[in-house]
């Protein structure tokens, strides 16, 4: 019942085209640091090093050559690692990691980091990093992780590693493709999409999409959505008035926002990321992580020692998850209710509210076909004896299309995006997307009141440069 996928994927979801990566922030001597720590992170392999394996067949014998001769300080690498250091890091891991290049970029850094291995018998005697040979480099960056003092430069180097792989196997060319995938035997899933899918906008008719507007055309775009819309111009801000706004368009937004519209209130949602639709999304790694998830995925916590994956797009998590429903175990409920007096969750009213949730994004547990690492994973722990279940998923039963986490390219998978805010929007929900929330406004409550302040609005930022104006989301009653 699909069909082989013929439109185009969306050009923000296609990957970066090579202009992209001609600005860089980083100065010309820290990009010479930072290529030179690429090359030791993934450097080019001499042909003779590679062994023939005669059960190959001549074209992987072609795609392993070629890799052979990929090294991660081939342009444009280093300057996409460049750029999504300066795009997505903290501030102090950007501070750590110059402080790394600054240090490789001098003779005194790189022998106060590396030792001893940047002597040369030559004048100056000294070696920065980038002039020292790939097999000395290798062993200073192994240095740094044996010695404590080495701490932040070791912190430095973790990150960049993480930026290069990320760089180096997600990078694609204007084919989407990308040299290594075949060598190391990876394929991007191919779409294949279900015919009611195709062309299918459910949310367009009540949303403005910041990314297509001006400043001359926000207004008018707000009021045909049916928004009752005021300027402030001496402060350049956009006024609309409504009784809930929603900050947020994922599992929680999404429900709320639907059960609020039909209730008959004035809905707002606003979303910072943008709409994307089964037809637009490409399955491919790079650019799907950097649209359509929280800091483009690289959202490290301040140690460093986990990545936290969010959704950031129309539909938040429910668009990019992997589909499993489970409801809420019973001691699990019993433990908030009763350990942390949340008597909420043994009521009936809890139980009934996930069985709503779970009927309107279409829960099954009877799924045909599972993937190859979970048909692993089942057989590994029957062989043991333990008890094994499926897990429902909220999509047909015969979903299988191995690219939930860059949006579902079937269209099967009832996100948010497809189910609750479609209720939404049709109840008159207004939905605007790169929409990013900044500030709850307040109000001072009358005397007497239990709470001194009351929340009348939000205040955004909207993400599109050819917009100055901030847009203000005012509560109707206030
Ligand atoms: C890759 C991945 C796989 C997962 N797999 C599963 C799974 O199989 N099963 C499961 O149960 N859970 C899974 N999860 C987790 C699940 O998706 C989340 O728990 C769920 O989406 C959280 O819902 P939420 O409403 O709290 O927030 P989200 O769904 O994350 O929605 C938050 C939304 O708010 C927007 N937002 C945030 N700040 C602002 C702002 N200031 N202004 C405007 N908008 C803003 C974000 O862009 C986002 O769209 C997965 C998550 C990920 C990332």
């Amino acid at each position: 019942m699909y069909e082989e996928r013929e439109t185009e994927c969306h050009p923000l979801l296609q990957g970066d085209r090579d202009e992209d990566f001609k600005t860089i922030s980083l100065c010309s001597s820290e990009m010479e640091s930072l290529t030179s720590i690429c090359e030791v992170i993934l450097p080019s392999l001499s042909p003779n090093s590679l062994t023939q394996n005669h059960d190959n067949n001549k074209s992987d014998d072609e795609s392993i050559k070629l890799f052979s001769t990929l090294s991660a300080s081939q342009y444009p690498i280093p300057n996409k690692v460049a750029r999504l250091l300066v795009k997505r890091a903290f501030f102090e891991a950007i501070m750590v990691v110059r402080l790394v290049l600054k240090l490789c970029s001098s003779r005194v850094g790189t022998l106060l980091i590396g030792g001893s291995l940047c002597f040369s018998v030559k004048w100056p005697y000294i070696n920065k990093f980038s002039e020292i040979s790939l097999e000395r480099r290798e062993k200073i960056v192994q240095k740094w992780f044996k010695h404590h003092f080495l701490t932040p430069v070791r912190l430095g180097f973790v990150f960049i590693k993480s930026l290069c792989l990320l760089a180096f196997f997600s990078q694609v060319n204007e084919k989407s493709k990308n040299p290594t995938w075949e060598a190391i035997g990876y394929n991007v899933a191919t779409t294949k999409q279900h015919p009611n899918q195709q062309n299918n906008r459910p949310l367009q008719k009540n949303m403005v999409e910041i990314i297509n507007e001006t400043d001359h055309t926000l207004v008018n775009s707000l009021m045909q959505k049916g928004l009752h819309v005021t300027e402030n111009l001496k402060e350049n801000i956009c006024k609309i008035t409504c009784d809930v706004v929603i900050i947020g368009s994922g599992c929680g937004g999404g429900v709320a926002a639907a059960v609020l519209a039909k209730s008959g209130k004035k809905v707002v949602l606003l979303e910072k990321g943008d709409y994307f639709t089964p037809k637009d999304y490409s399955s491919l790694e790079g650019p799907s992580l950097d649209q359509m998830y929280e800091s483009g995925g690289i959202l490290p916590t301040l140690d460093g020692k986990l990545m936290i994956q969010a959704g950031s797009t129309v539909g938040g998590g429910s668009a990019v998850n992997w589909s499993a429903c489970i409801k809420t175990p019973t001691s699990v409920l019993t433990e908030w209710a009763e350990e942390h007096n949340m008597k909420l969750y043994r009521t009936h009213e809890y139980a009934s509210a996930m069985d709503i949730v779970c009927e309107r994004i279409g829960v099954t547990d009877k799924c045909v076909k599972i993937g190859f690492q979970n048909q692993v994973f089942r057989k590994g722990c029957e062989s043991l004896g333990l008890k094994v279940e499926d897990v429902p998923q909220n999509a047909s039963k015969d979903h299988y299309c191995g690219s939930c986490c860059f949006g579902c390219p079937t269209g099967d998978k009832k996100g948010t995006d497809s189910t609750w805010l479609v209720d939404a929007v049709d109840h008159g929900a207004v939905i605007i997307t790169g929409c990013k929330a900044e500030k709850l406004l307040f109000t001072e409550n009358g005397e007497g009141k239990r709470r001194g302040k009351r929340c009348v609005g939000v205040l955004s930022q909207l993400m599109n440069q050819k917009i100055s104006k901030r847009l203000q989301s005012l509560l109707e009653d206030h």
